[in-house]
């Protein structure tokens, strides 16, 4: 529930609320940032009304968050949350582009690719360490070494790191080299993965599940946030549906209703969302006029030798035109693209 206080009440009121919420162990919640003062209480609804919080003088209201999902909503808070990649602001005013190789292969490789992203306009390197793959005999990633190669050619071209953890052990290697921790499709539902990443400092880039809805991809982030951790971008990457012509079908619904049901950034990957590198600069343009926040986008030296995700990863010259082709969707959005 959302408690309003009358004007009237100070700071110290706030605190004396704050207090009796924990007392009756409900998670009490300070929501800074409008005129009034506004708190939260999150828990069992029968031992909230025993508080009865209503009658007190210096409650002006209660409203109720009707959705099973509660920090991540909007009506918690309505101002958008901003999330910081290392020197980059997600979720503001700058539309933010992060590129980079599905998997982390060699140091000439990725060294190539952060060159390359970087000249183009790209502002945060991707790259996977810890592949979670469909087979066991594909490839999965060069692991410690790979992170270490990545932090390298990311600190040459300054530019900040997001890549995949699979594994909860992994969390404080990966905080050694990474800006933020990105959660796949398959581990979206990892409850204990979301935990651990939610005790993190770091950011967290969180992949809808190729089958969840929309509330199981809100509930997802919820964990993060209730582990403390309130710095979570959602990514839609497309879902898997009765079509086969395209890998997956990317949801750009999802991205419009997100923006609406929760202030957390929303970014579009289009390269695992269509699977066809050919679709991903219209995928991306359509990505910004239904409100993203940002693109995640797989780009590779030589697509065709690449060890993952080869057919839907852009060649450096494809990058440098997709960013190119998306400046006036951007601008037209309202935006600018983040330098
Ligand atoms: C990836 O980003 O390379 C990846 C494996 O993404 P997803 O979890 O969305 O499949
Ligand atoms: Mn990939």
């Amino acid at each position: 529930v959302i408690i309003v206080l009358k004007p009237e009440a100070t700071a110290d009121d706030a605190q004396a609320f704050l207090r009796r919420i924990e007392d009756a162990g409900l998670q009490p919640l300070y929501l800074p940032g409008s005129e009034r003062t506004v708190l939260g209480a999150l828990g069992d609804e029968r031992v909230l009304a025993r508080l009865n919080l209503e009658s007190h003088p210096l409650v002006e209201s209660l409203k109720p968050i009707l959705t099973p999902y509660k920090r991540v909503s909007r009506e918690m808070q309505g101002h958008d949350t901003r999330v910081d990649i290392g020197p980059v602001t997600v979720g503001g005013r700058e539309f933010v582009v992060m590129a980079g190789p599905c998997a982390v292969e060699s140091a000439a490789q990725i060294g190539a690719t952060a060159a390359a992203i970087k000249s183009a306009g790209a502002v945060v390197l991707r790259g996977g360490a810890f592949k979670p793959r469909t087979s066991p005999y594909s490839f999965q990633g060069h692991g410690g070494e790979a992170l270490e190669l990545m932090a390298e050619a990311a600190r040459e071209h300054g530019l900040p790191i997001v890549s995949e953890i699979v594994d909860p052990s992994d969390l404080a290697l990966m905080e050694q080299h990474v800006d933020a921790l990105q959660v796949g499709a398959r581990n979206m539902q990892n409850f204990r993965l979301l935990q651990a990443v939610g005790r993190s400092h770091l950011p967290v880039l969180l992949k809808r599940g190729i089958a969840a809805t929309i509330e199981e991809l809100l509930l997802a982030a919820e964990y993060i946030l209730d582990a403390g951790n309130p710095n979570v971008i959602l990514c839609e990457r497309g879902i898997r549906t009765f079509e086969t012509a395209t890998r997956n079908t990317l949801d750009l619904n999802a991205v419009a209703l997100l923006k609406q049901r929760s202030h957390l950034p929303v970014v579009v990957d289009p390269s695992h969302g269509t699977g066809i590198r050919d679709l991903v600069p219209p995928m991306a343009k359509a990505a910004i006029g239904a409100g993203a926040d940002g693109l995640i986008i797989e780009v590779h030296i030589d697509p065709a030798a690449a060890l993952s995700d080869g057919p839907q990863s852009m060649n450096p010259q494809g990058f440098a035109e997709l960013m190119q082709g998306i400046r006036p969707f951007v601008t037209a959005a309202g935006r600018e693209l983040a330098a």
